[in-house]
Parts: structure tokens; C-alpha cells; sequence
């Protein structure tokens, strides 16, 4: 079972301004083959599918613990589409707009018209073709060795997209999301070679950096490392998961410094919240007997939430 706590893995710097074509960019990461929708459900499938689990604990605790923390950057990435959508400022309750008055048709020149249809507006778990992320991505072999092996491949992947979504980027907070994922990511990279490596013998660890970009050399990255979050391997479970330092050891490849799993999660930080978009949400109307005022569905979530004893 899962539990969940009510912050993102990591704090997102404000963005600079409303930016769907931005936004349309980071749904790779989101969405795409190589997508933290794909790590999750690659991760979390293999967790599910895994046999032998007793036999196999080290290798079965690394991909389950994964998977957790795979969920959160799915969240870290809407996050960041969400925040690229709403802009700088949570917008204030508005004054009733007029529908007839084309309130959207500024995002007609939008890269991905459907945030502002379907979403309202909000991330679509697509890529950036618009194509649905799909179970097809999905690869779990129920040979331990070739999942590894994938995995490893997935991350290494992930990693190659993270960074060209960066080199697309000029606005702080997309930069910002593929420095702190390129950081997870490559733990992850590096854990899987560190399995296949105990696992088989062979030293995967030799192709990295993979791509071959330093990754010290990012700024975001950078500050990060001088935290030591490139050495953490979190555990994302109060009692379970023990095993998984029976294979996050040892040194770093980048720098030599030593790995470590830690029971402490990511220090965290609030998701943004848009604010209210009366255009996309009800437009005030008037019909005579039927009127929907402006602020009415606060005003209801407001009354039950003190009726349940909160102020
Ligand atoms: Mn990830
Ligand atoms: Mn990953």
C-alpha cells in the first residue's frame, strides 16, 4: 500500500511568467517513452510482477522503494506544467466574465489548446505530440537481469530527454525541475548499473556520465550535489525496504564521494496553486430564476469545512 504526504519532493521556484509553450515542453517528462509516467509504471509493475521476493530482497526493495519515489516526480512534473500555466501570480477571484466575449481566445496560438479545453487548464498526461502516455511503454520481462538492464536504459534515457527539455528552457522553474530530476534520475541510473554489476559482474558503471554531459557542469545540479542529494537514495517507507543498501553503496562515479540510503524524505516544498480562472471555471450567469454568483463554491467548501470543527 501506499501512503501520501501533502508536499512536492521538491521546492519549485516561482515562474517568470505564463508559459503554455514552456509547459508543452516539460509534457515529454510528463508524458513521453521515457516520461517519469513510464519510470513509475515500469518500476511499479516489476514491483508487482516480482517473484521470489525473500530470495531476491536487495533487488525486489530497489525497484518497490523506486516506485514511490517515481510517483512524487510525476507529481513535480505537473506541478511544474501547472505553474508554467497559471504564471507569477495565483490569479485573484475575478469579476464574472463574459463567455461571449472570447476570454480564451488568447490560447488559440497555444502549442497544446487542450490545457485550456479539457484541463481548465491543467498538465495532460500525454508527451509532446499529444500522444496518451501508453501501457505499451511498460517492460517487465519477469527476468531480473533484463528488467535491470532496462531500467538502466530507461533512466539513461530519461536522463538524455531531462536534459535537451533544459537546453529548451530559459524560465526558472522548468529549469529547475530537470536539474533536481537529472540528479534523481542519474541515482537511479547509478543504482541499476550498481545492481546489474552485483548481480552479473559486469561494470555498467563504466558507460556513465550517460549522456555524456558532466553533470556538475548544470548550475541547477551543480547546488544540488554540494547538498550530497546525488548520494541519497531515499526510503520511502517507515519500516520496509531495509535491503536496498546492500546495493546503494559504495562511491559515486562522478565524484567518488560515498553513497547512502537515508531514512529522512526530501526536505520538500509547497505545490503552487493556480488560483481561480473564472473563464475556465463557471462563468457568472443570469437567467432570472437560475444565478450563479461569483465565489459561491468557496463559500460551500468554506461551511463544511467549518461544520467538521475547523475555524
Ligand atoms: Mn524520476
Ligand atoms: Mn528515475
Amino acid at each position: 500500500m501506499f501512503l501520501r504526504v501533502d508536499k512536492l519532493q521538491f521546492e519549485l521556484p516561482a515562474p517568470e511568467e505564463a508559459n503554455p509553450q514552456a509547459a508543452s515542453t516539460v509534457q515529454e517528462l510528463m508524458g513521453g517513452k521515457f516520461g517519469e509516467m513510464s519510470t513509475l509504471m515500469n518500476y511499479m509493475h516489476q514491483s508487482f510482477n516480482f517473484r521470489n521476493r525473500e530470495a531476491l530482497k536487495p533487488y525486489y526493495d530497489l525497484i518497490a522503494n523506486i516506485t514511490a519515489e517515481e510517483l512524487g516526480h510525476v507529481e513535480l512534473v505537473s506541478a511544474t506544467i501547472n505553474s508554467l500555466l497559471a504564471g507569477p501570480d495565483p490569479v485573484e477571484r475575478q469579476d464574472p466574465v463574459d463567455p461571449s466575449s472570447a476570454p480564451f481566445a488568447g490560447f488559440q496560438d497555444a502549442r497544446f489548446t487542450q490545457y485550456f479545453i479539457a484541463g481548465g487548464p491543467g498538465t495532460l498526461v500525454q508527451d509532446t505530440r499529444g500522444v496518451p502516455w501508453t501501457g505499451d511503454n511498460v517492460f517487465s520481462s519477469g527476468n531480473l537481469t533484463l528488467d535491470l538492464l532496462h531500467n538502466f536504459f530507461l533512466e539513461s534515457g530519461a536522463r538524455q530527454h531531462k536534459l535537451r527539455v533544459y537546453e529548451m528552457n530559459t524560465d526558472p522553474v522548468a529549469k529547475q525541475l530537470c536539474g533536481y530530476l537529472l540528479i534523481r534520475g542519474g541515482v537511479h541510473q547509478i543504482a541499476y548499473a550498481k545492481a546489474l554489476e552485483k548481480l552479473t559482474g559486469s561494470n555498467v558503471e563504466k558507460m556513465l556520465p550517460l549522456p555524456d554531459v558532466p553533470t556538475h557542469l548544470i548550475p541547477e545540479c551543480k547546488a544540488l550535489m554540494d547538498q550530497g542529494i546525488h548520494r541519497a537514495l531515499y526510503r520511502f517507507s517507515p519500516a520496509d525496504y531495509t535491503s536496498m543498501g546492500e546495493i546503494w553503496n559504495g562511491t559515486h562515479p562522478d565524484d567518488g564521494s560515498e553513497v547512502f540510503v537515508t531514512d529522512d524524505l526530501p526536505v520538500g516544498g509547497k505545490a503552487p496553486d493556480g488560483g481561480h480562472e473564472s473563464a475556465g471555471f463557471a462563468p457568472f450567469y443570469d437567467m432570472g430564476n437560475v444565478r450563479i454568483e461569483a465565489g459561491e463554491v468557496e463559500e460551500i467548501a468554506k461551511k463544511i469545512h467549518r461544520k467538521s470543527g475547523n475555524k
